[in-house]
This record gives C-alpha cells, structure tokens and sequence, in this order.
C-alpha cells in the first residue's frame, strides 16, 4: 500500500518535471521569435531624451538599472545639481576637492582627449559654455571683451587631478562635461546588460546611440543618422549596426540665430566661437561610446581635413561628416556598413581627404 503511494508520488514527480522541462524548451523557442521577452523605457535624463530598449530575461530589471545608473551619473557630473562634484569643483577653484572615482574616470578620459586633440576638445570650456548660454533664453552673441575673458578661463593646463581628488587651479575656470558623460553613461549601460546576459538591446541618450550585440531576429540594428538640416527630423542614412555605437554632434542639436547668422553649441576653444567650418554634423561610429563622444565633439572641432586624418590615424575608429552642400565623407571602411536614404545628400569617400 504504502510503497504504490510513493510510486503514484514519484510518478508525479516525473511527469510535473517532464513538463518543466518541456515548458522551458517552449520558453526558450520562444528566444528566436517574439516571446522573448522585451523591455522598454523613455526618460528625460542629462538634459536629453534617454530612450532604452532589451530583449531577454532579465531585460525589465536591465532596464531599470539602467536608467538608475544614468541618474547617479548625472546627479555627480551635472553642472546645475549643487551637490555634485562638478558644481563642487567650478565653485571652489584653488581647493583641492574630494570627488567619486567616477568623476575621476571621466575627467582622466576628457584630459586624454583634450591633450590627443591639442585643445579641440576641452573640458574646461565652462566658462565659453555660460557665456554663450547656447540652449537657454539668455543666448546670444556676447561682447568681444566678455570672449576673451571667458577663453583666459579655458584652458585643460588649468585642471589637476589626483588619485581621488581634483582642482581647478586659476579662478574663472569651469569645467563642463557635456561632450562626453552621455559616452561614459552608455558605456555603464553596456556594463548593466552584459551583467544581465541579454544579447539584444538599444539605447539612445540623445543622439548617442549604442547597440549590443544585434536585432533578436539576427539581423543587424538599423540605426537612423538624422537629417542635420534646420527642422528636419527625416533620417538621411542608415546605419547596420552591431555591437557598435554612433555618436553625432551636430550644429542642429542646440543653436540660436541672430541677423541671419546660426551659433550653436560646439565651441571652438581656440576662438571661443562656434566652431565654423562648414560641418552640419560628425557621426562616430566605434565599439566604445565614452570615446566616441569625446571624438564626435573633438572632430567636430577640427572640421573636415584635420578631423579625416585624426580618424584615419585611429584604429577601429570610423567617421561621417556632412557640409552644407549635403556632402557625406565617409572615412575608409565605413561606406560597407552605411546607406543613404535621401537623395539630395552625395557621398565622397573620405581617402582622397586623408592623404
Ligand atoms: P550633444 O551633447 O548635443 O550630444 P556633443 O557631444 O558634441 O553634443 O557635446 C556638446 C556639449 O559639449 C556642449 O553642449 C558643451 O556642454 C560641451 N562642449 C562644447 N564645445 C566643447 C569643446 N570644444 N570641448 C569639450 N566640450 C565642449
Ligand atoms: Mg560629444
């Protein structure tokens, strides 16, 4: 009697687990086709739209993180936030100021490239960046007087970091993170998804976009490079993407007119103007958007000729600009990879330029 119950019993045992089993198998078809289940979410964060997409098990709790992560970065490196360490840092200069050891990576990455870049990037552009209120109701062309002062107040020699701390040593000086922590912050993303297994995911922070790994159905990510023409929000190119990033800097993105004349946001830190070079915008496209986002602020700087060759010069690093005259210069290798969607733009490859 008693041992029938306990085959009955195991017997259950066996078919409960048989349809365990088969239930997983179902899920896990389910991984090629539309099942898999997906996560979404849009946030206003950094001062830009933050947009988030992943695929796979845990892509709810990936995606919370996420943007959990990104507010904990903005909360240290903003510039408004009073208690950040940038905020700590730009009111406090000749003190040496504790600050967490992300700030430190950040700062350390953005003096890397202000030193590879001779200037064009900057980080202590904080000074111009007020000035020009570009992106606020006070922007507009600033006296030549009030320029110069501001370009005394730039200048990465000014900067000193340490192993936990930072100083900004002449009084006047800011430093201003915004061509580059929405890199850094990708970059965390990518950490949170690669720690969660998932295979497929997207996120957009405000044209600095990164992929990882490709679509769920195996096809790369098709990733849009936005028309740079004032009040266009058409896609003009394509990208295939995979496990890649695609940073633009365009003088679209935050700009004002007076008499006819269009400043935007990317300042030449050698005129303390707009950098004016006949750009509508620069793309990055790289496995690493912390770098990258460094890079499309830099090259956007430097312009077509000097940009071409830095991009030539780098491994792995692939780069498009567009002119006004709606030319793409596409550096080598890069032409495999993107489509043009709107007839009025002419790509040129880049070689020609770099040589
Ligand atoms: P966005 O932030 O619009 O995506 P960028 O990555 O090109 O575009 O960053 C532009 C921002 O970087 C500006 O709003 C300003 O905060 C800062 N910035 C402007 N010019 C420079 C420069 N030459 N070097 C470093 N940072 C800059
Ligand atoms: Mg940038």
């Amino acid at each position: 009697m008693f041992n029938t119950k306990k085959i009955i019993l195991s017997r259950k045992i066996i078919l409960m687990g048989i349809l365990l089993v088969f239930l997983l198998i179902l899920t896990a078809c389910g991984n090629n086709g539309e099942e898999m289940p997906q996560a979404k979410e849009n946030a206003f964060l950094m001062d830009t739209l933050v947009q988030m997409r992943a695929h796979g098990e845990n892509a709810e709790i990936a995606v919370e993180e996420s943007m959990e992560r990104i507010r904990e970065i903005e909360k240290l490196m903003s510039k408004t936030i009073e208690t950040s360490d940038i905020y700590k840092l730009n009111n406090n200069s000749k003190t040496e100021i504790e600050i967490d050891n992300e700030s430190i990576i950040v700062l350390e990455k953005a003096l890397k490239y202000a030193k590879l870049t001779d200037g064009d990037f900057d980080p202590t552009i904080g000074a111009l960046v007020e000035l020009w209120g570009i992106g606020t109701e006070d922007a507009a062309v600033p006296e030549q007087a009030e320029i110069e002062t501001a370009l005394a107040n730039t200048g990465y020699n000014h900067l000193d970091l340490a192993d936990n701390s930072a100083e900004i040593t002449k009084e006047g000086v800011k430093i201003d993170l915004g061509g580059i922590v929405k890199g850094y912050a990708a970059e965390e993303v990518k950490k949170i998804v690669q720690k969660y297994n998932i295979e497929h995911a997207f996120v957009n922070l405000g044209g600095n976009v990164l992929v990882i790994g490709d679509k769920v159905d195996g096809s790369p990510w098709k990733i849009g490079i936005q028309d740079p023409r004032q009040g266009r929000g058409n896609v003009m190119a394509v990208v295939d993407a995979v496990d890649l990033t695609i940073v633009t800097s365009g003088n679209y993105e935050r700009y004002f007119e007076e008499n006819g004349k269009l400043y935007h946001h990317i300042l030449d830190p050698k005129t303390g103007y707009p950098a004016d070079n006949n750009l509508l915008s620069v793309s990055i496209i790289s496995e690493n958007s912390f770098d990258a986002d460094a890079l499309s602020t830099a090259i956007y700087v430097m312009g077509l000729e000097k940009g071409m060759k830095f991009i030539e010069n780098m491994e792995n690093v692939y780069a498009m600009f567009i002119t006004e005259e709606l030319d793409v210069y596409l550096s080598s290798g890069l032409k495999e990879i993107v489509t043009i969607k709107d007839s009025d733009f002419n790509i040129i490859e880049g070689e020609e330029i770099a040589n």
